[in-house]
Protein backbone atom coordinates (compact mmCIF):
# COMPACT_ATOMS: atom_id res chain seq x y z
CA UNK A 1 0.00 0.00 0.00
CA UNK A 2 1.12 3.90 -0.80
CA UNK A 3 0.86 5.49 2.37
CA UNK A 4 -0.73 9.20 1.86
CA UNK A 5 1.26 12.31 2.44
CA UNK A 6 -0.32 15.00 4.65
CA UNK A 7 -2.96 16.59 2.68
CA UNK A 8 -2.99 14.02 -0.19
CA UNK A 9 -6.43 11.88 1.15
CA UNK A 10 -7.97 15.39 2.00
CA UNK A 11 -7.86 16.08 -2.01
CA UNK A 12 -9.02 12.52 -2.64
CA UNK A 13 -11.92 12.32 -0.39
CA UNK A 14 -12.97 15.89 -1.54
CA UNK A 15 -12.92 14.89 -4.87
CA UNK A 16 -15.05 11.54 -4.40
CA UNK A 17 -17.72 13.55 -2.10
CA UNK A 18 -17.81 15.45 -4.48
CA UNK A 19 -18.54 13.49 -7.73
CA UNK A 20 -20.62 11.16 -5.54
CA UNK A 21 -18.46 7.61 -6.99
CA UNK A 22 -15.96 5.45 -5.57
CA UNK A 23 -13.12 5.79 -8.43
CA UNK A 24 -10.90 3.50 -6.00
CA UNK A 25 -12.84 0.62 -7.74
CA UNK A 26 -10.77 1.62 -10.77
CA UNK A 27 -9.44 -1.34 -12.20
CA UNK A 28 -6.79 0.76 -14.59
CA UNK A 29 -8.46 -1.51 -17.70
CA UNK A 30 -8.01 1.91 -19.80
CA UNK A 31 -11.20 1.46 -21.62
CA UNK A 32 -11.96 4.92 -20.60
CA UNK A 33 -8.77 6.26 -21.99
CA UNK A 34 -9.02 3.83 -25.28
CA UNK A 35 -12.48 5.19 -25.90
CA UNK A 36 -11.95 8.90 -25.27
CA UNK A 37 -12.51 10.88 -28.80
CA UNK A 38 -10.41 13.75 -27.04
CA UNK A 39 -7.34 11.91 -26.04
CA UNK A 40 -5.17 13.29 -28.55
CA UNK A 41 -5.63 17.08 -26.75
CA UNK A 42 -4.68 15.81 -23.41
CA UNK A 43 -1.53 15.84 -21.33
CA UNK A 44 -2.76 12.92 -19.10
CA UNK A 45 -4.94 9.86 -20.43
CA UNK A 46 -8.38 9.98 -17.96
CA UNK A 47 -7.55 6.52 -16.73
CA UNK A 48 -4.29 8.52 -15.51
CA UNK A 49 -6.38 11.43 -14.00
CA UNK A 50 -7.91 8.58 -12.15
CA UNK A 51 -4.80 7.10 -10.49
CA UNK A 52 -3.63 10.57 -9.62
CA UNK A 53 -6.53 11.52 -8.03
CA UNK A 54 -6.32 7.87 -6.11
CA UNK A 55 -2.82 8.85 -5.22
CA UNK A 56 -3.64 12.74 -3.61
CA UNK A 57 -1.68 14.23 -6.17
CA UNK A 58 -3.22 17.58 -6.46
CA UNK A 59 -0.82 19.64 -8.23
CA UNK A 60 -0.39 17.32 -11.26
CA UNK A 61 -4.29 16.41 -11.36
CA UNK A 62 -5.45 20.51 -11.17
CA UNK A 63 -2.67 21.71 -13.76
CA UNK A 64 -3.64 19.23 -15.87
CA UNK A 65 -5.19 19.87 -19.50
CA UNK A 66 -7.12 17.13 -19.49
CA UNK A 67 -9.81 18.60 -17.07
CA UNK A 68 -10.48 21.34 -19.41
CA UNK A 69 -10.18 19.18 -22.74
CA UNK A 70 -12.87 16.76 -21.42
CA UNK A 71 -16.26 17.51 -22.75
CA UNK A 72 -18.09 15.48 -20.66
CA UNK A 73 -19.54 13.02 -23.42
CA UNK A 74 -20.17 10.41 -21.38
CA UNK A 75 -18.22 8.00 -23.67
CA UNK A 76 -15.30 6.97 -21.15
CA UNK A 77 -18.23 5.71 -18.29
CA UNK A 78 -20.16 4.12 -20.61
CA UNK A 79 -17.43 2.07 -21.55
CA UNK A 80 -16.18 1.71 -17.94
CA UNK A 81 -16.62 -1.97 -16.63
CA UNK A 82 -16.97 -0.26 -12.77
CA UNK A 83 -19.82 2.26 -14.18
CA UNK A 84 -17.15 4.99 -13.00
CA UNK A 85 -18.59 8.82 -13.47
CA UNK A 86 -15.37 10.28 -14.82
CA UNK A 87 -16.89 13.68 -16.03
CA UNK A 88 -17.97 14.15 -12.54
CA UNK A 89 -14.67 13.71 -11.53
CA UNK A 90 -13.31 15.98 -13.90
CA UNK A 91 -16.25 18.37 -12.58
CA UNK A 92 -15.13 18.40 -9.53
CA UNK A 93 -11.67 18.62 -10.47
CA UNK A 94 -12.41 21.67 -12.33
CA UNK A 95 -14.28 23.11 -9.61
CA UNK A 96 -11.49 22.88 -7.25
CA UNK A 97 -8.65 24.67 -9.87
CA UNK A 98 -11.48 27.64 -9.99
CA UNK A 99 -11.36 27.68 -6.29
CA UNK A 100 -7.87 27.03 -5.86
CA UNK A 101 -7.00 30.06 -8.49
CA UNK A 102 -4.74 27.67 -10.16
CA UNK A 103 -3.65 29.12 -13.88
CA UNK A 104 -6.28 27.60 -15.99
CA UNK A 105 -4.04 25.53 -18.95
CA UNK A 106 -7.14 26.10 -21.17
CA UNK A 107 -8.05 29.89 -21.14
CA UNK A 108 -10.43 29.19 -24.03
CA UNK A 109 -12.34 26.75 -23.26
CA UNK A 110 -13.16 28.62 -19.89
CA UNK A 111 -13.64 31.93 -21.49
CA UNK A 112 -16.33 29.52 -23.59
CA UNK A 113 -17.79 27.76 -21.00
CA UNK A 114 -18.42 30.97 -18.95
CA UNK A 115 -19.94 33.01 -21.90
CA UNK A 116 -22.68 29.60 -22.03
CA UNK A 117 -23.51 29.57 -19.22
CA UNK A 118 -23.56 33.13 -18.84
CA UNK A 119 -26.38 32.72 -21.44
CA UNK A 120 -28.18 30.31 -19.67
CA UNK A 121 -28.04 32.50 -16.31
CA UNK A 122 -29.62 35.63 -18.46
CA UNK A 123 -32.48 33.86 -20.91
CA UNK A 124 -32.60 30.28 -19.40
CA UNK A 125 -31.30 29.35 -22.97
CA UNK A 126 -28.27 29.21 -25.11
CA UNK A 127 -27.64 32.29 -27.54
CA UNK A 128 -25.00 31.46 -30.12
CA UNK A 129 -24.94 34.86 -31.51
CA UNK A 130 -23.66 36.40 -27.70
CA UNK A 131 -21.48 33.36 -26.81
CA UNK A 132 -19.11 33.76 -30.06
CA UNK A 133 -19.59 37.61 -29.60
CA UNK A 134 -18.30 37.41 -26.43
CA UNK A 135 -15.96 34.74 -26.47
CA UNK A 136 -13.95 36.72 -29.34
CA UNK A 137 -14.03 40.06 -27.51
CA UNK A 138 -12.21 38.19 -24.52
CA UNK A 139 -9.82 36.91 -26.80
CA UNK A 140 -9.61 40.48 -28.48
CA UNK A 141 -9.77 38.14 -31.44
CA UNK A 142 -12.52 40.00 -34.18
CA UNK A 143 -11.60 38.27 -37.26
CA UNK A 144 -11.02 34.70 -37.36
CA UNK A 145 -14.26 32.92 -38.28
CA UNK A 146 -15.71 36.20 -39.18
CA UNK A 147 -16.30 33.97 -42.73
CA UNK A 148 -17.90 31.38 -41.27
CA UNK A 149 -19.77 33.64 -38.82
CA UNK A 150 -21.02 35.15 -41.77
CA UNK A 151 -21.99 32.42 -43.57
CA UNK A 152 -24.24 30.82 -40.41
CA UNK A 153 -26.01 34.00 -40.12
CA UNK A 154 -27.15 33.82 -44.55
CA UNK A 155 -28.37 30.22 -43.17
CA UNK A 156 -30.03 31.37 -40.11
CA UNK A 157 -28.36 29.64 -38.09
CA UNK A 158 -27.64 32.05 -35.69
CA UNK A 159 -30.40 33.75 -34.50
CA UNK A 160 -29.50 37.51 -33.98
CA UNK A 161 -32.32 38.11 -30.71
CA UNK A 162 -31.91 35.57 -27.88
CA UNK A 163 -35.41 33.09 -27.35
CA UNK A 164 -35.95 33.69 -23.50
CA UNK A 165 -37.85 31.27 -21.44
CA UNK A 166 -40.92 32.64 -20.03
CA UNK A 167 -40.17 30.84 -15.75
CA UNK A 168 -36.69 31.32 -14.68
CA UNK A 169 -37.16 30.73 -11.59
CA UNK A 170 -36.07 27.03 -11.80
CA UNK A 171 -33.21 28.23 -13.74
CA UNK A 172 -32.04 30.74 -11.05
CA UNK A 173 -32.59 27.67 -8.80
CA UNK A 174 -30.24 25.52 -10.25
CA UNK A 175 -27.45 28.28 -10.14
CA UNK A 176 -28.00 28.91 -6.30
CA UNK A 177 -27.77 25.37 -6.20
CA UNK A 178 -24.08 24.75 -7.15
CA UNK A 179 -22.68 21.83 -5.81
CA UNK A 180 -20.11 22.90 -3.20
CA UNK A 181 -17.10 20.74 -2.03
CA UNK A 182 -17.85 19.48 1.81
CA UNK A 183 -17.54 21.69 4.74
CA UNK A 184 -14.36 21.25 7.00
S1 LIG B 1 -12.63 2.20 -17.77
FE1 LIG B 1 -13.18 2.44 -15.60
S2 LIG B 1 -12.09 0.80 -14.57
FE2 LIG B 1 -11.14 1.01 -16.60
S3 LIG B 1 -9.43 2.45 -16.29
FE3 LIG B 1 -11.19 3.68 -16.89
S4 LIG B 1 -12.15 4.32 -14.96
FE4 LIG B 1 -10.78 2.62 -14.48
S1 LIG C 1 -16.26 12.45 -20.83
FE1 LIG C 1 -14.24 13.40 -21.05
S2 LIG C 1 -12.76 11.79 -20.54
FE2 LIG C 1 -14.73 10.82 -20.94
S3 LIG C 1 -14.68 10.22 -23.10
FE3 LIG C 1 -15.68 12.23 -23.00
S4 LIG C 1 -14.02 13.70 -23.25
FE4 LIG C 1 -13.05 11.74 -22.76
Amino acid sequence: MIPFEKGQDEFANDIREYAGINFNTCLHCKSCTNGCPFLEGMDYAPNAVIRLVQLGQEEAALNSSTIWVCVGCNTCSSCCPMAIDIPAVMDGLRKKALEKKIKVPEPDILNFHTQVLNTIKKYGRTHKLEIMMRYKLKKMDFLSDMGLGLKMLKKRKLDLTPSKIQDKSAIEKLFRKKKQFPKK
